[in-house]
């Protein structure tokens, strides 16, 4: 087993990984010269690192190591699991326990007719699989040209070319011809940064018909599916206005346009609920699964259809599918990981104890000069960093100049806190208890000091000057 005492170096290792490995979202040259942070084991809520240091990974990884770290039952799992049947496909007429019982769990677990499971490697992919299935549903109603979706900007769907169309990161269109046609994206329910004078049940109303006017452009029947995530994660942890949901939903329906939820962050408890279309009152047709499925300890996504939709699906040979789709270990280690966290009621635990926790201490830290207020669902938030709260003004620096300063403070103080331009984002493992929630907050509140001081020595306090529209509600 690697560990502190027994690998290269640190320096040795930094100069390897330059040397050959290209990492995601990543400009390589400059981490080459840095040399990238290396992790080398974990526990719970903290990461332990080649030198030593122990960091509150108050991100879950990516968002997904909802157990935490170290849960040995899911290693003997996956061990059991190779040793009996460690691979085969769902492609030839057949199928395999894990992959039944899985589906199955899902099922249940599901809200209302969401009773099919179409299995994937990654979230990217089964938003891939999203996409095909909803164009091949109206092809199969005799309506091959209602293939369009509409989707918002700044959401995150992945990173393969289908799942990167779906999103709206202006920075992944710029790169390798994205995105593909057919796909629109409208504004998001974004109040914090661009709902200026308006209150937030007005501007979650307007961002909604802004799908509506999109679907009357377009034309209803041409237009396939809406694909949302509840609350948008990657973005910057947005939490729309409580108006926009319903307000979406009664729209998708009047024009017959399916809803994809993108639960790959919100899906398994990450709000409270098991998905985050209960927090939000989404009825969706199709949810894509990823992430907390596993708690990150093995590579599966998903989607989980509808009967209607999967009832059409089925009675064609839908020609798409993956290697991995439903692979026997991972399918075993989300089994696992789902059986966990109804044993150890971890739901009650989220909804009593940990977001109560979370909430307080978010509060608290609401009240740095920097923090101009918080976004929080369950056990997911972003905290913006503004020179000005009452009108929520942004920087006069470049955006995201300031978020990179803080994170750079959280890591010196043994803190994974990512920043999205100039929001910090929480979303720790779900297991998190309130004693390691104070010392987030106090960590948090350590390396917003130290940001604010940087700032002002480097007279970068100062608000962007197009930003004059102060908001009634502070
Ligand atoms: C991470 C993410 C994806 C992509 O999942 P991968 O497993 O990285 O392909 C899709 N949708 C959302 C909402 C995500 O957060």
């Amino acid at each position: 087993m690697s560990s502190v005492t027994n690998h290269l170096p640190t320096a040795e290792l930094q100069a390897l990984d330059a040397a050959h490995h290209m990492h995601p979202f990543t400009t390589n040259s400059e981490l080459a010269d840095k040399g990238a942070r290396i992790i080398t084991r974990a526990k719970g809520v903290y990461l332990t690192d080649s030198e030593g240091n122990e960091i509150l990974d108050a991100m879950a990884g990516l968002w997904c190591v909802n157990l935490g770290y170290g849960r040995e039952e899911m290693g003997k799992v996956a061990a059991r699991q190779m040793n009996e049947l460690p691979y085969y496909n769902t492609f030839f007429q057949t199928t395999h326990v894990p992959g039944i019982a899985l589906a199955k769990e899902l099922a249940d677990l599901a809200p209302g007719d969401l009773n099919h499971v179409f299995f994937a490697g990654s979230g990217s992919e089964a938003n891939d699989t999203n996409l095909r299935m909803v164009r091949t549903y109206w092809a199969q109603k005799g309506k091959p040209e209602k293939s369009h979706v509409i989707s918002r900007k700044n959401a995150y769907h992945g990173s393969s070319v289908g799942s990167g169309s779906l999103g709206g990161m202006t920075p992944m269109h710029e790169q390798g011809g994205m995105p593909i046609p057919g796909i629109h994206h409208i504004a998001q329910p974004d109040w914090w940064s661009e709902g200026g004078n308006q209150t937030p049940e007005a501007f979650g109303l307007a961002c909604a018909r802004a799908l509506e006017d999109k679907i009357l452009e377009l034309g209803a029947d041409k237009v396939a599916a809406f694909i949302g995530e509840p609350v948008q994660g990657a973005g910057g942890v947005i939490v729309p206005p409580e108006s926009y949901w319903p307000e979406i939903q009664r729209i998708c329906e009047k024009h017959d346009v399916l809803i994809i939820a993108d639960e790959v962050i919100c899906g398994f408890g990450r709000t409270g609920n098991w998905f985050g279309s209960q927090t939000m009152g989404i009825k969706p047709h199709i949810m894509t699964i990823a992430k907390g499925l596993s708690s990150g300890y093995a590579p599966i996504g998903g989607s989980i259809v509808c009967d209607e939709v999967a009832e059409v699906i089925g009675n064609c040979e839908f020609n798409h599918g993956y290697t991995y789709s439903g692979h026997p270990v991972c399918a075993a280690v989300a089994l696992e990981n789902l059986r966990i966290m109804q044993e150890e009621n971890l739901l009650d635990h989220v909804r009593n104890v940990a977001a109560p926790a979370l909430k307080e201490a978010l509060d608290g830290l609401a009240e740095h000069p920097l923090v101009g207020g918080v976004n929080v669902s369950g056990m997911m938030a972003s905290l913006p960093l503004t020179p000005h709260k009452a009108s929520r003004a942004a920087f006069a620096a470049d955006k995201g100049t300031v978020g990179y300063i803080c994170r750079e403070h959280c890591f010196a103080h043994n803190l994974v806190m990512r920043h999205v331009g100039d929001r910090m984002i929480i979303s720790p493992p779900l297991v998190i208890t309130p004693e390691e929630i104070a010392i987030f907050a106090e960590r948090a509140r350590a390396a917003l000091d130290a940001t604010y001081a940087d700032l002002k020595a480097q007279d970068m306090l100062r608000a962007a000057e197009e930003h004059d529209a102060p908001s009634p509600l502070g």
